[in-house]
């Protein structure tokens, strides 16, 4: 993995673009001015492919991200979105607009939300209250001609014969995908497998109440199990190589574990600030990377 360039967008944070090999390039997305909390990946080649926008405000980031990576306004091909959550595809109406010729693709259930995102705005407003605004901003609408929707399974051309392909994997949402490049083998999980934090190397449920669903979440696994990955790139947050190794850790300890312990308040969605709280417990070569602006009180 060699450094791309240095995070100019927030103090004191790691790099924000990592070569991963294979013409893939991981974009910190920095959530909430979070660092190694969200990312989004590059897929460069003929046609350029972004794996998650991140949230609405990182928007600008990863436009620069892909500007320094050589990729323009007109040159990106395609937007996935793994689901429609707003730390993974909170941004795609504005990157929508700032790429006005990418396709963007998502899973059916997930289509109409981000066409008209005023539903989904609504109950994410019940969840965050006012903290909706700095932790994931709003979802502007993608236009619907746009957007090209998958099922069970879909493709994306890459390019250069080059292809990702989605496979459906409900259990953390119902509209969640996960998608695998027929050259890295790289296999994107979304919150599938859990959340993966690379400075502990822990891996954490990401089992959110009331859409997920424990068996489905299971069959998911297999399904990535199936498929060979290479790699696991993570959406919170970065590769792992070890791939059978993650799947039986996601299966025996962080999903079922999340289950059983569902009673007592466990397994919501990311919360940005607990994990940097955590991270930097675990590791205090951390404890100088502060958040920028306070996020007090989150539920
Ligand atoms: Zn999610």
């Amino acid at each position: 993995m060699g450094r791309v360039s240095s995070a100019a967008a927030s103090p004191g944070a790691a790099e924000a673009v990592v070569d991963l090999g294979h013409d893939v390039y991981q974009i910190d997305t920095f959530m909430a001015g979070y660092s190694r909390i969200t990312a989004g990946y590059l897929i460069r080649g003929d046609r350029p492919c972004l794996v998650e926008t991140g949230t609405a405000p990182s928007a600008p980031l990863v436009r620069e991200a892909l500007a320094g990576l050589g990729v323009g306004p007109a040159d990106l091909a395609t937007v996935v979105v793994t689901h429609i959550h707003l730390d993974h595809a909170g941004g795609t109406g504005d990157i929508a607009g700032m790429f006005p010729g990418a396709e963007v693709v998502v899973h059916e259930r997930g289509a109409r939300h981000l066409a008209d995102p005023t539903r989904l705005m609504a109950s994410a407003r019940n969840v965050w209250g006012d903290q909706l605004d700095q932790l994931f901003g709003t979802l502007a609408p993608t236009p619907a001609e746009r957007i090209r929707t998958v099922d069970r399974t879909g493709t994306i051309d890459l390019g250069g014969g080059r292809r990702l392909d989605s496979h459906y994997a409900p259990g953390h949402a119902r509209h969640h995908v996960a998608l695998i490049d027929s050259v890295s083998g790289d296999l994107y999980v979304g919150d599938a497998a859990g959340i993966y934090i690379p400075d502990t190397g822990d891996l954490r449920p990401a089992t959110p109440p009331p859409e997920f669903d424990l068996a489905t979440a299971l069959e998911s696994l297999r399904t990535f199990a199936a498929l060979r990955p290479a790699r696991l790139l993570f959406s919170h947050y970065g590769p792992v190589a070890e791939v059978t190794h993650i799947l039986d850790r996601a299966d025996q300890g962080a999903i079922r574990g999340a289950a059983r312990r569902r009673g007592r308040g466990h397994g919501r969605e990311v919360r940005p600030d607990q994990q940097h709280r955590r991270q930097r417990r675990r590791n205090p070569a951390l404890s100088g990377q502060r958040p920028p602006g306070a996020v007090t009180g989150v539920r």
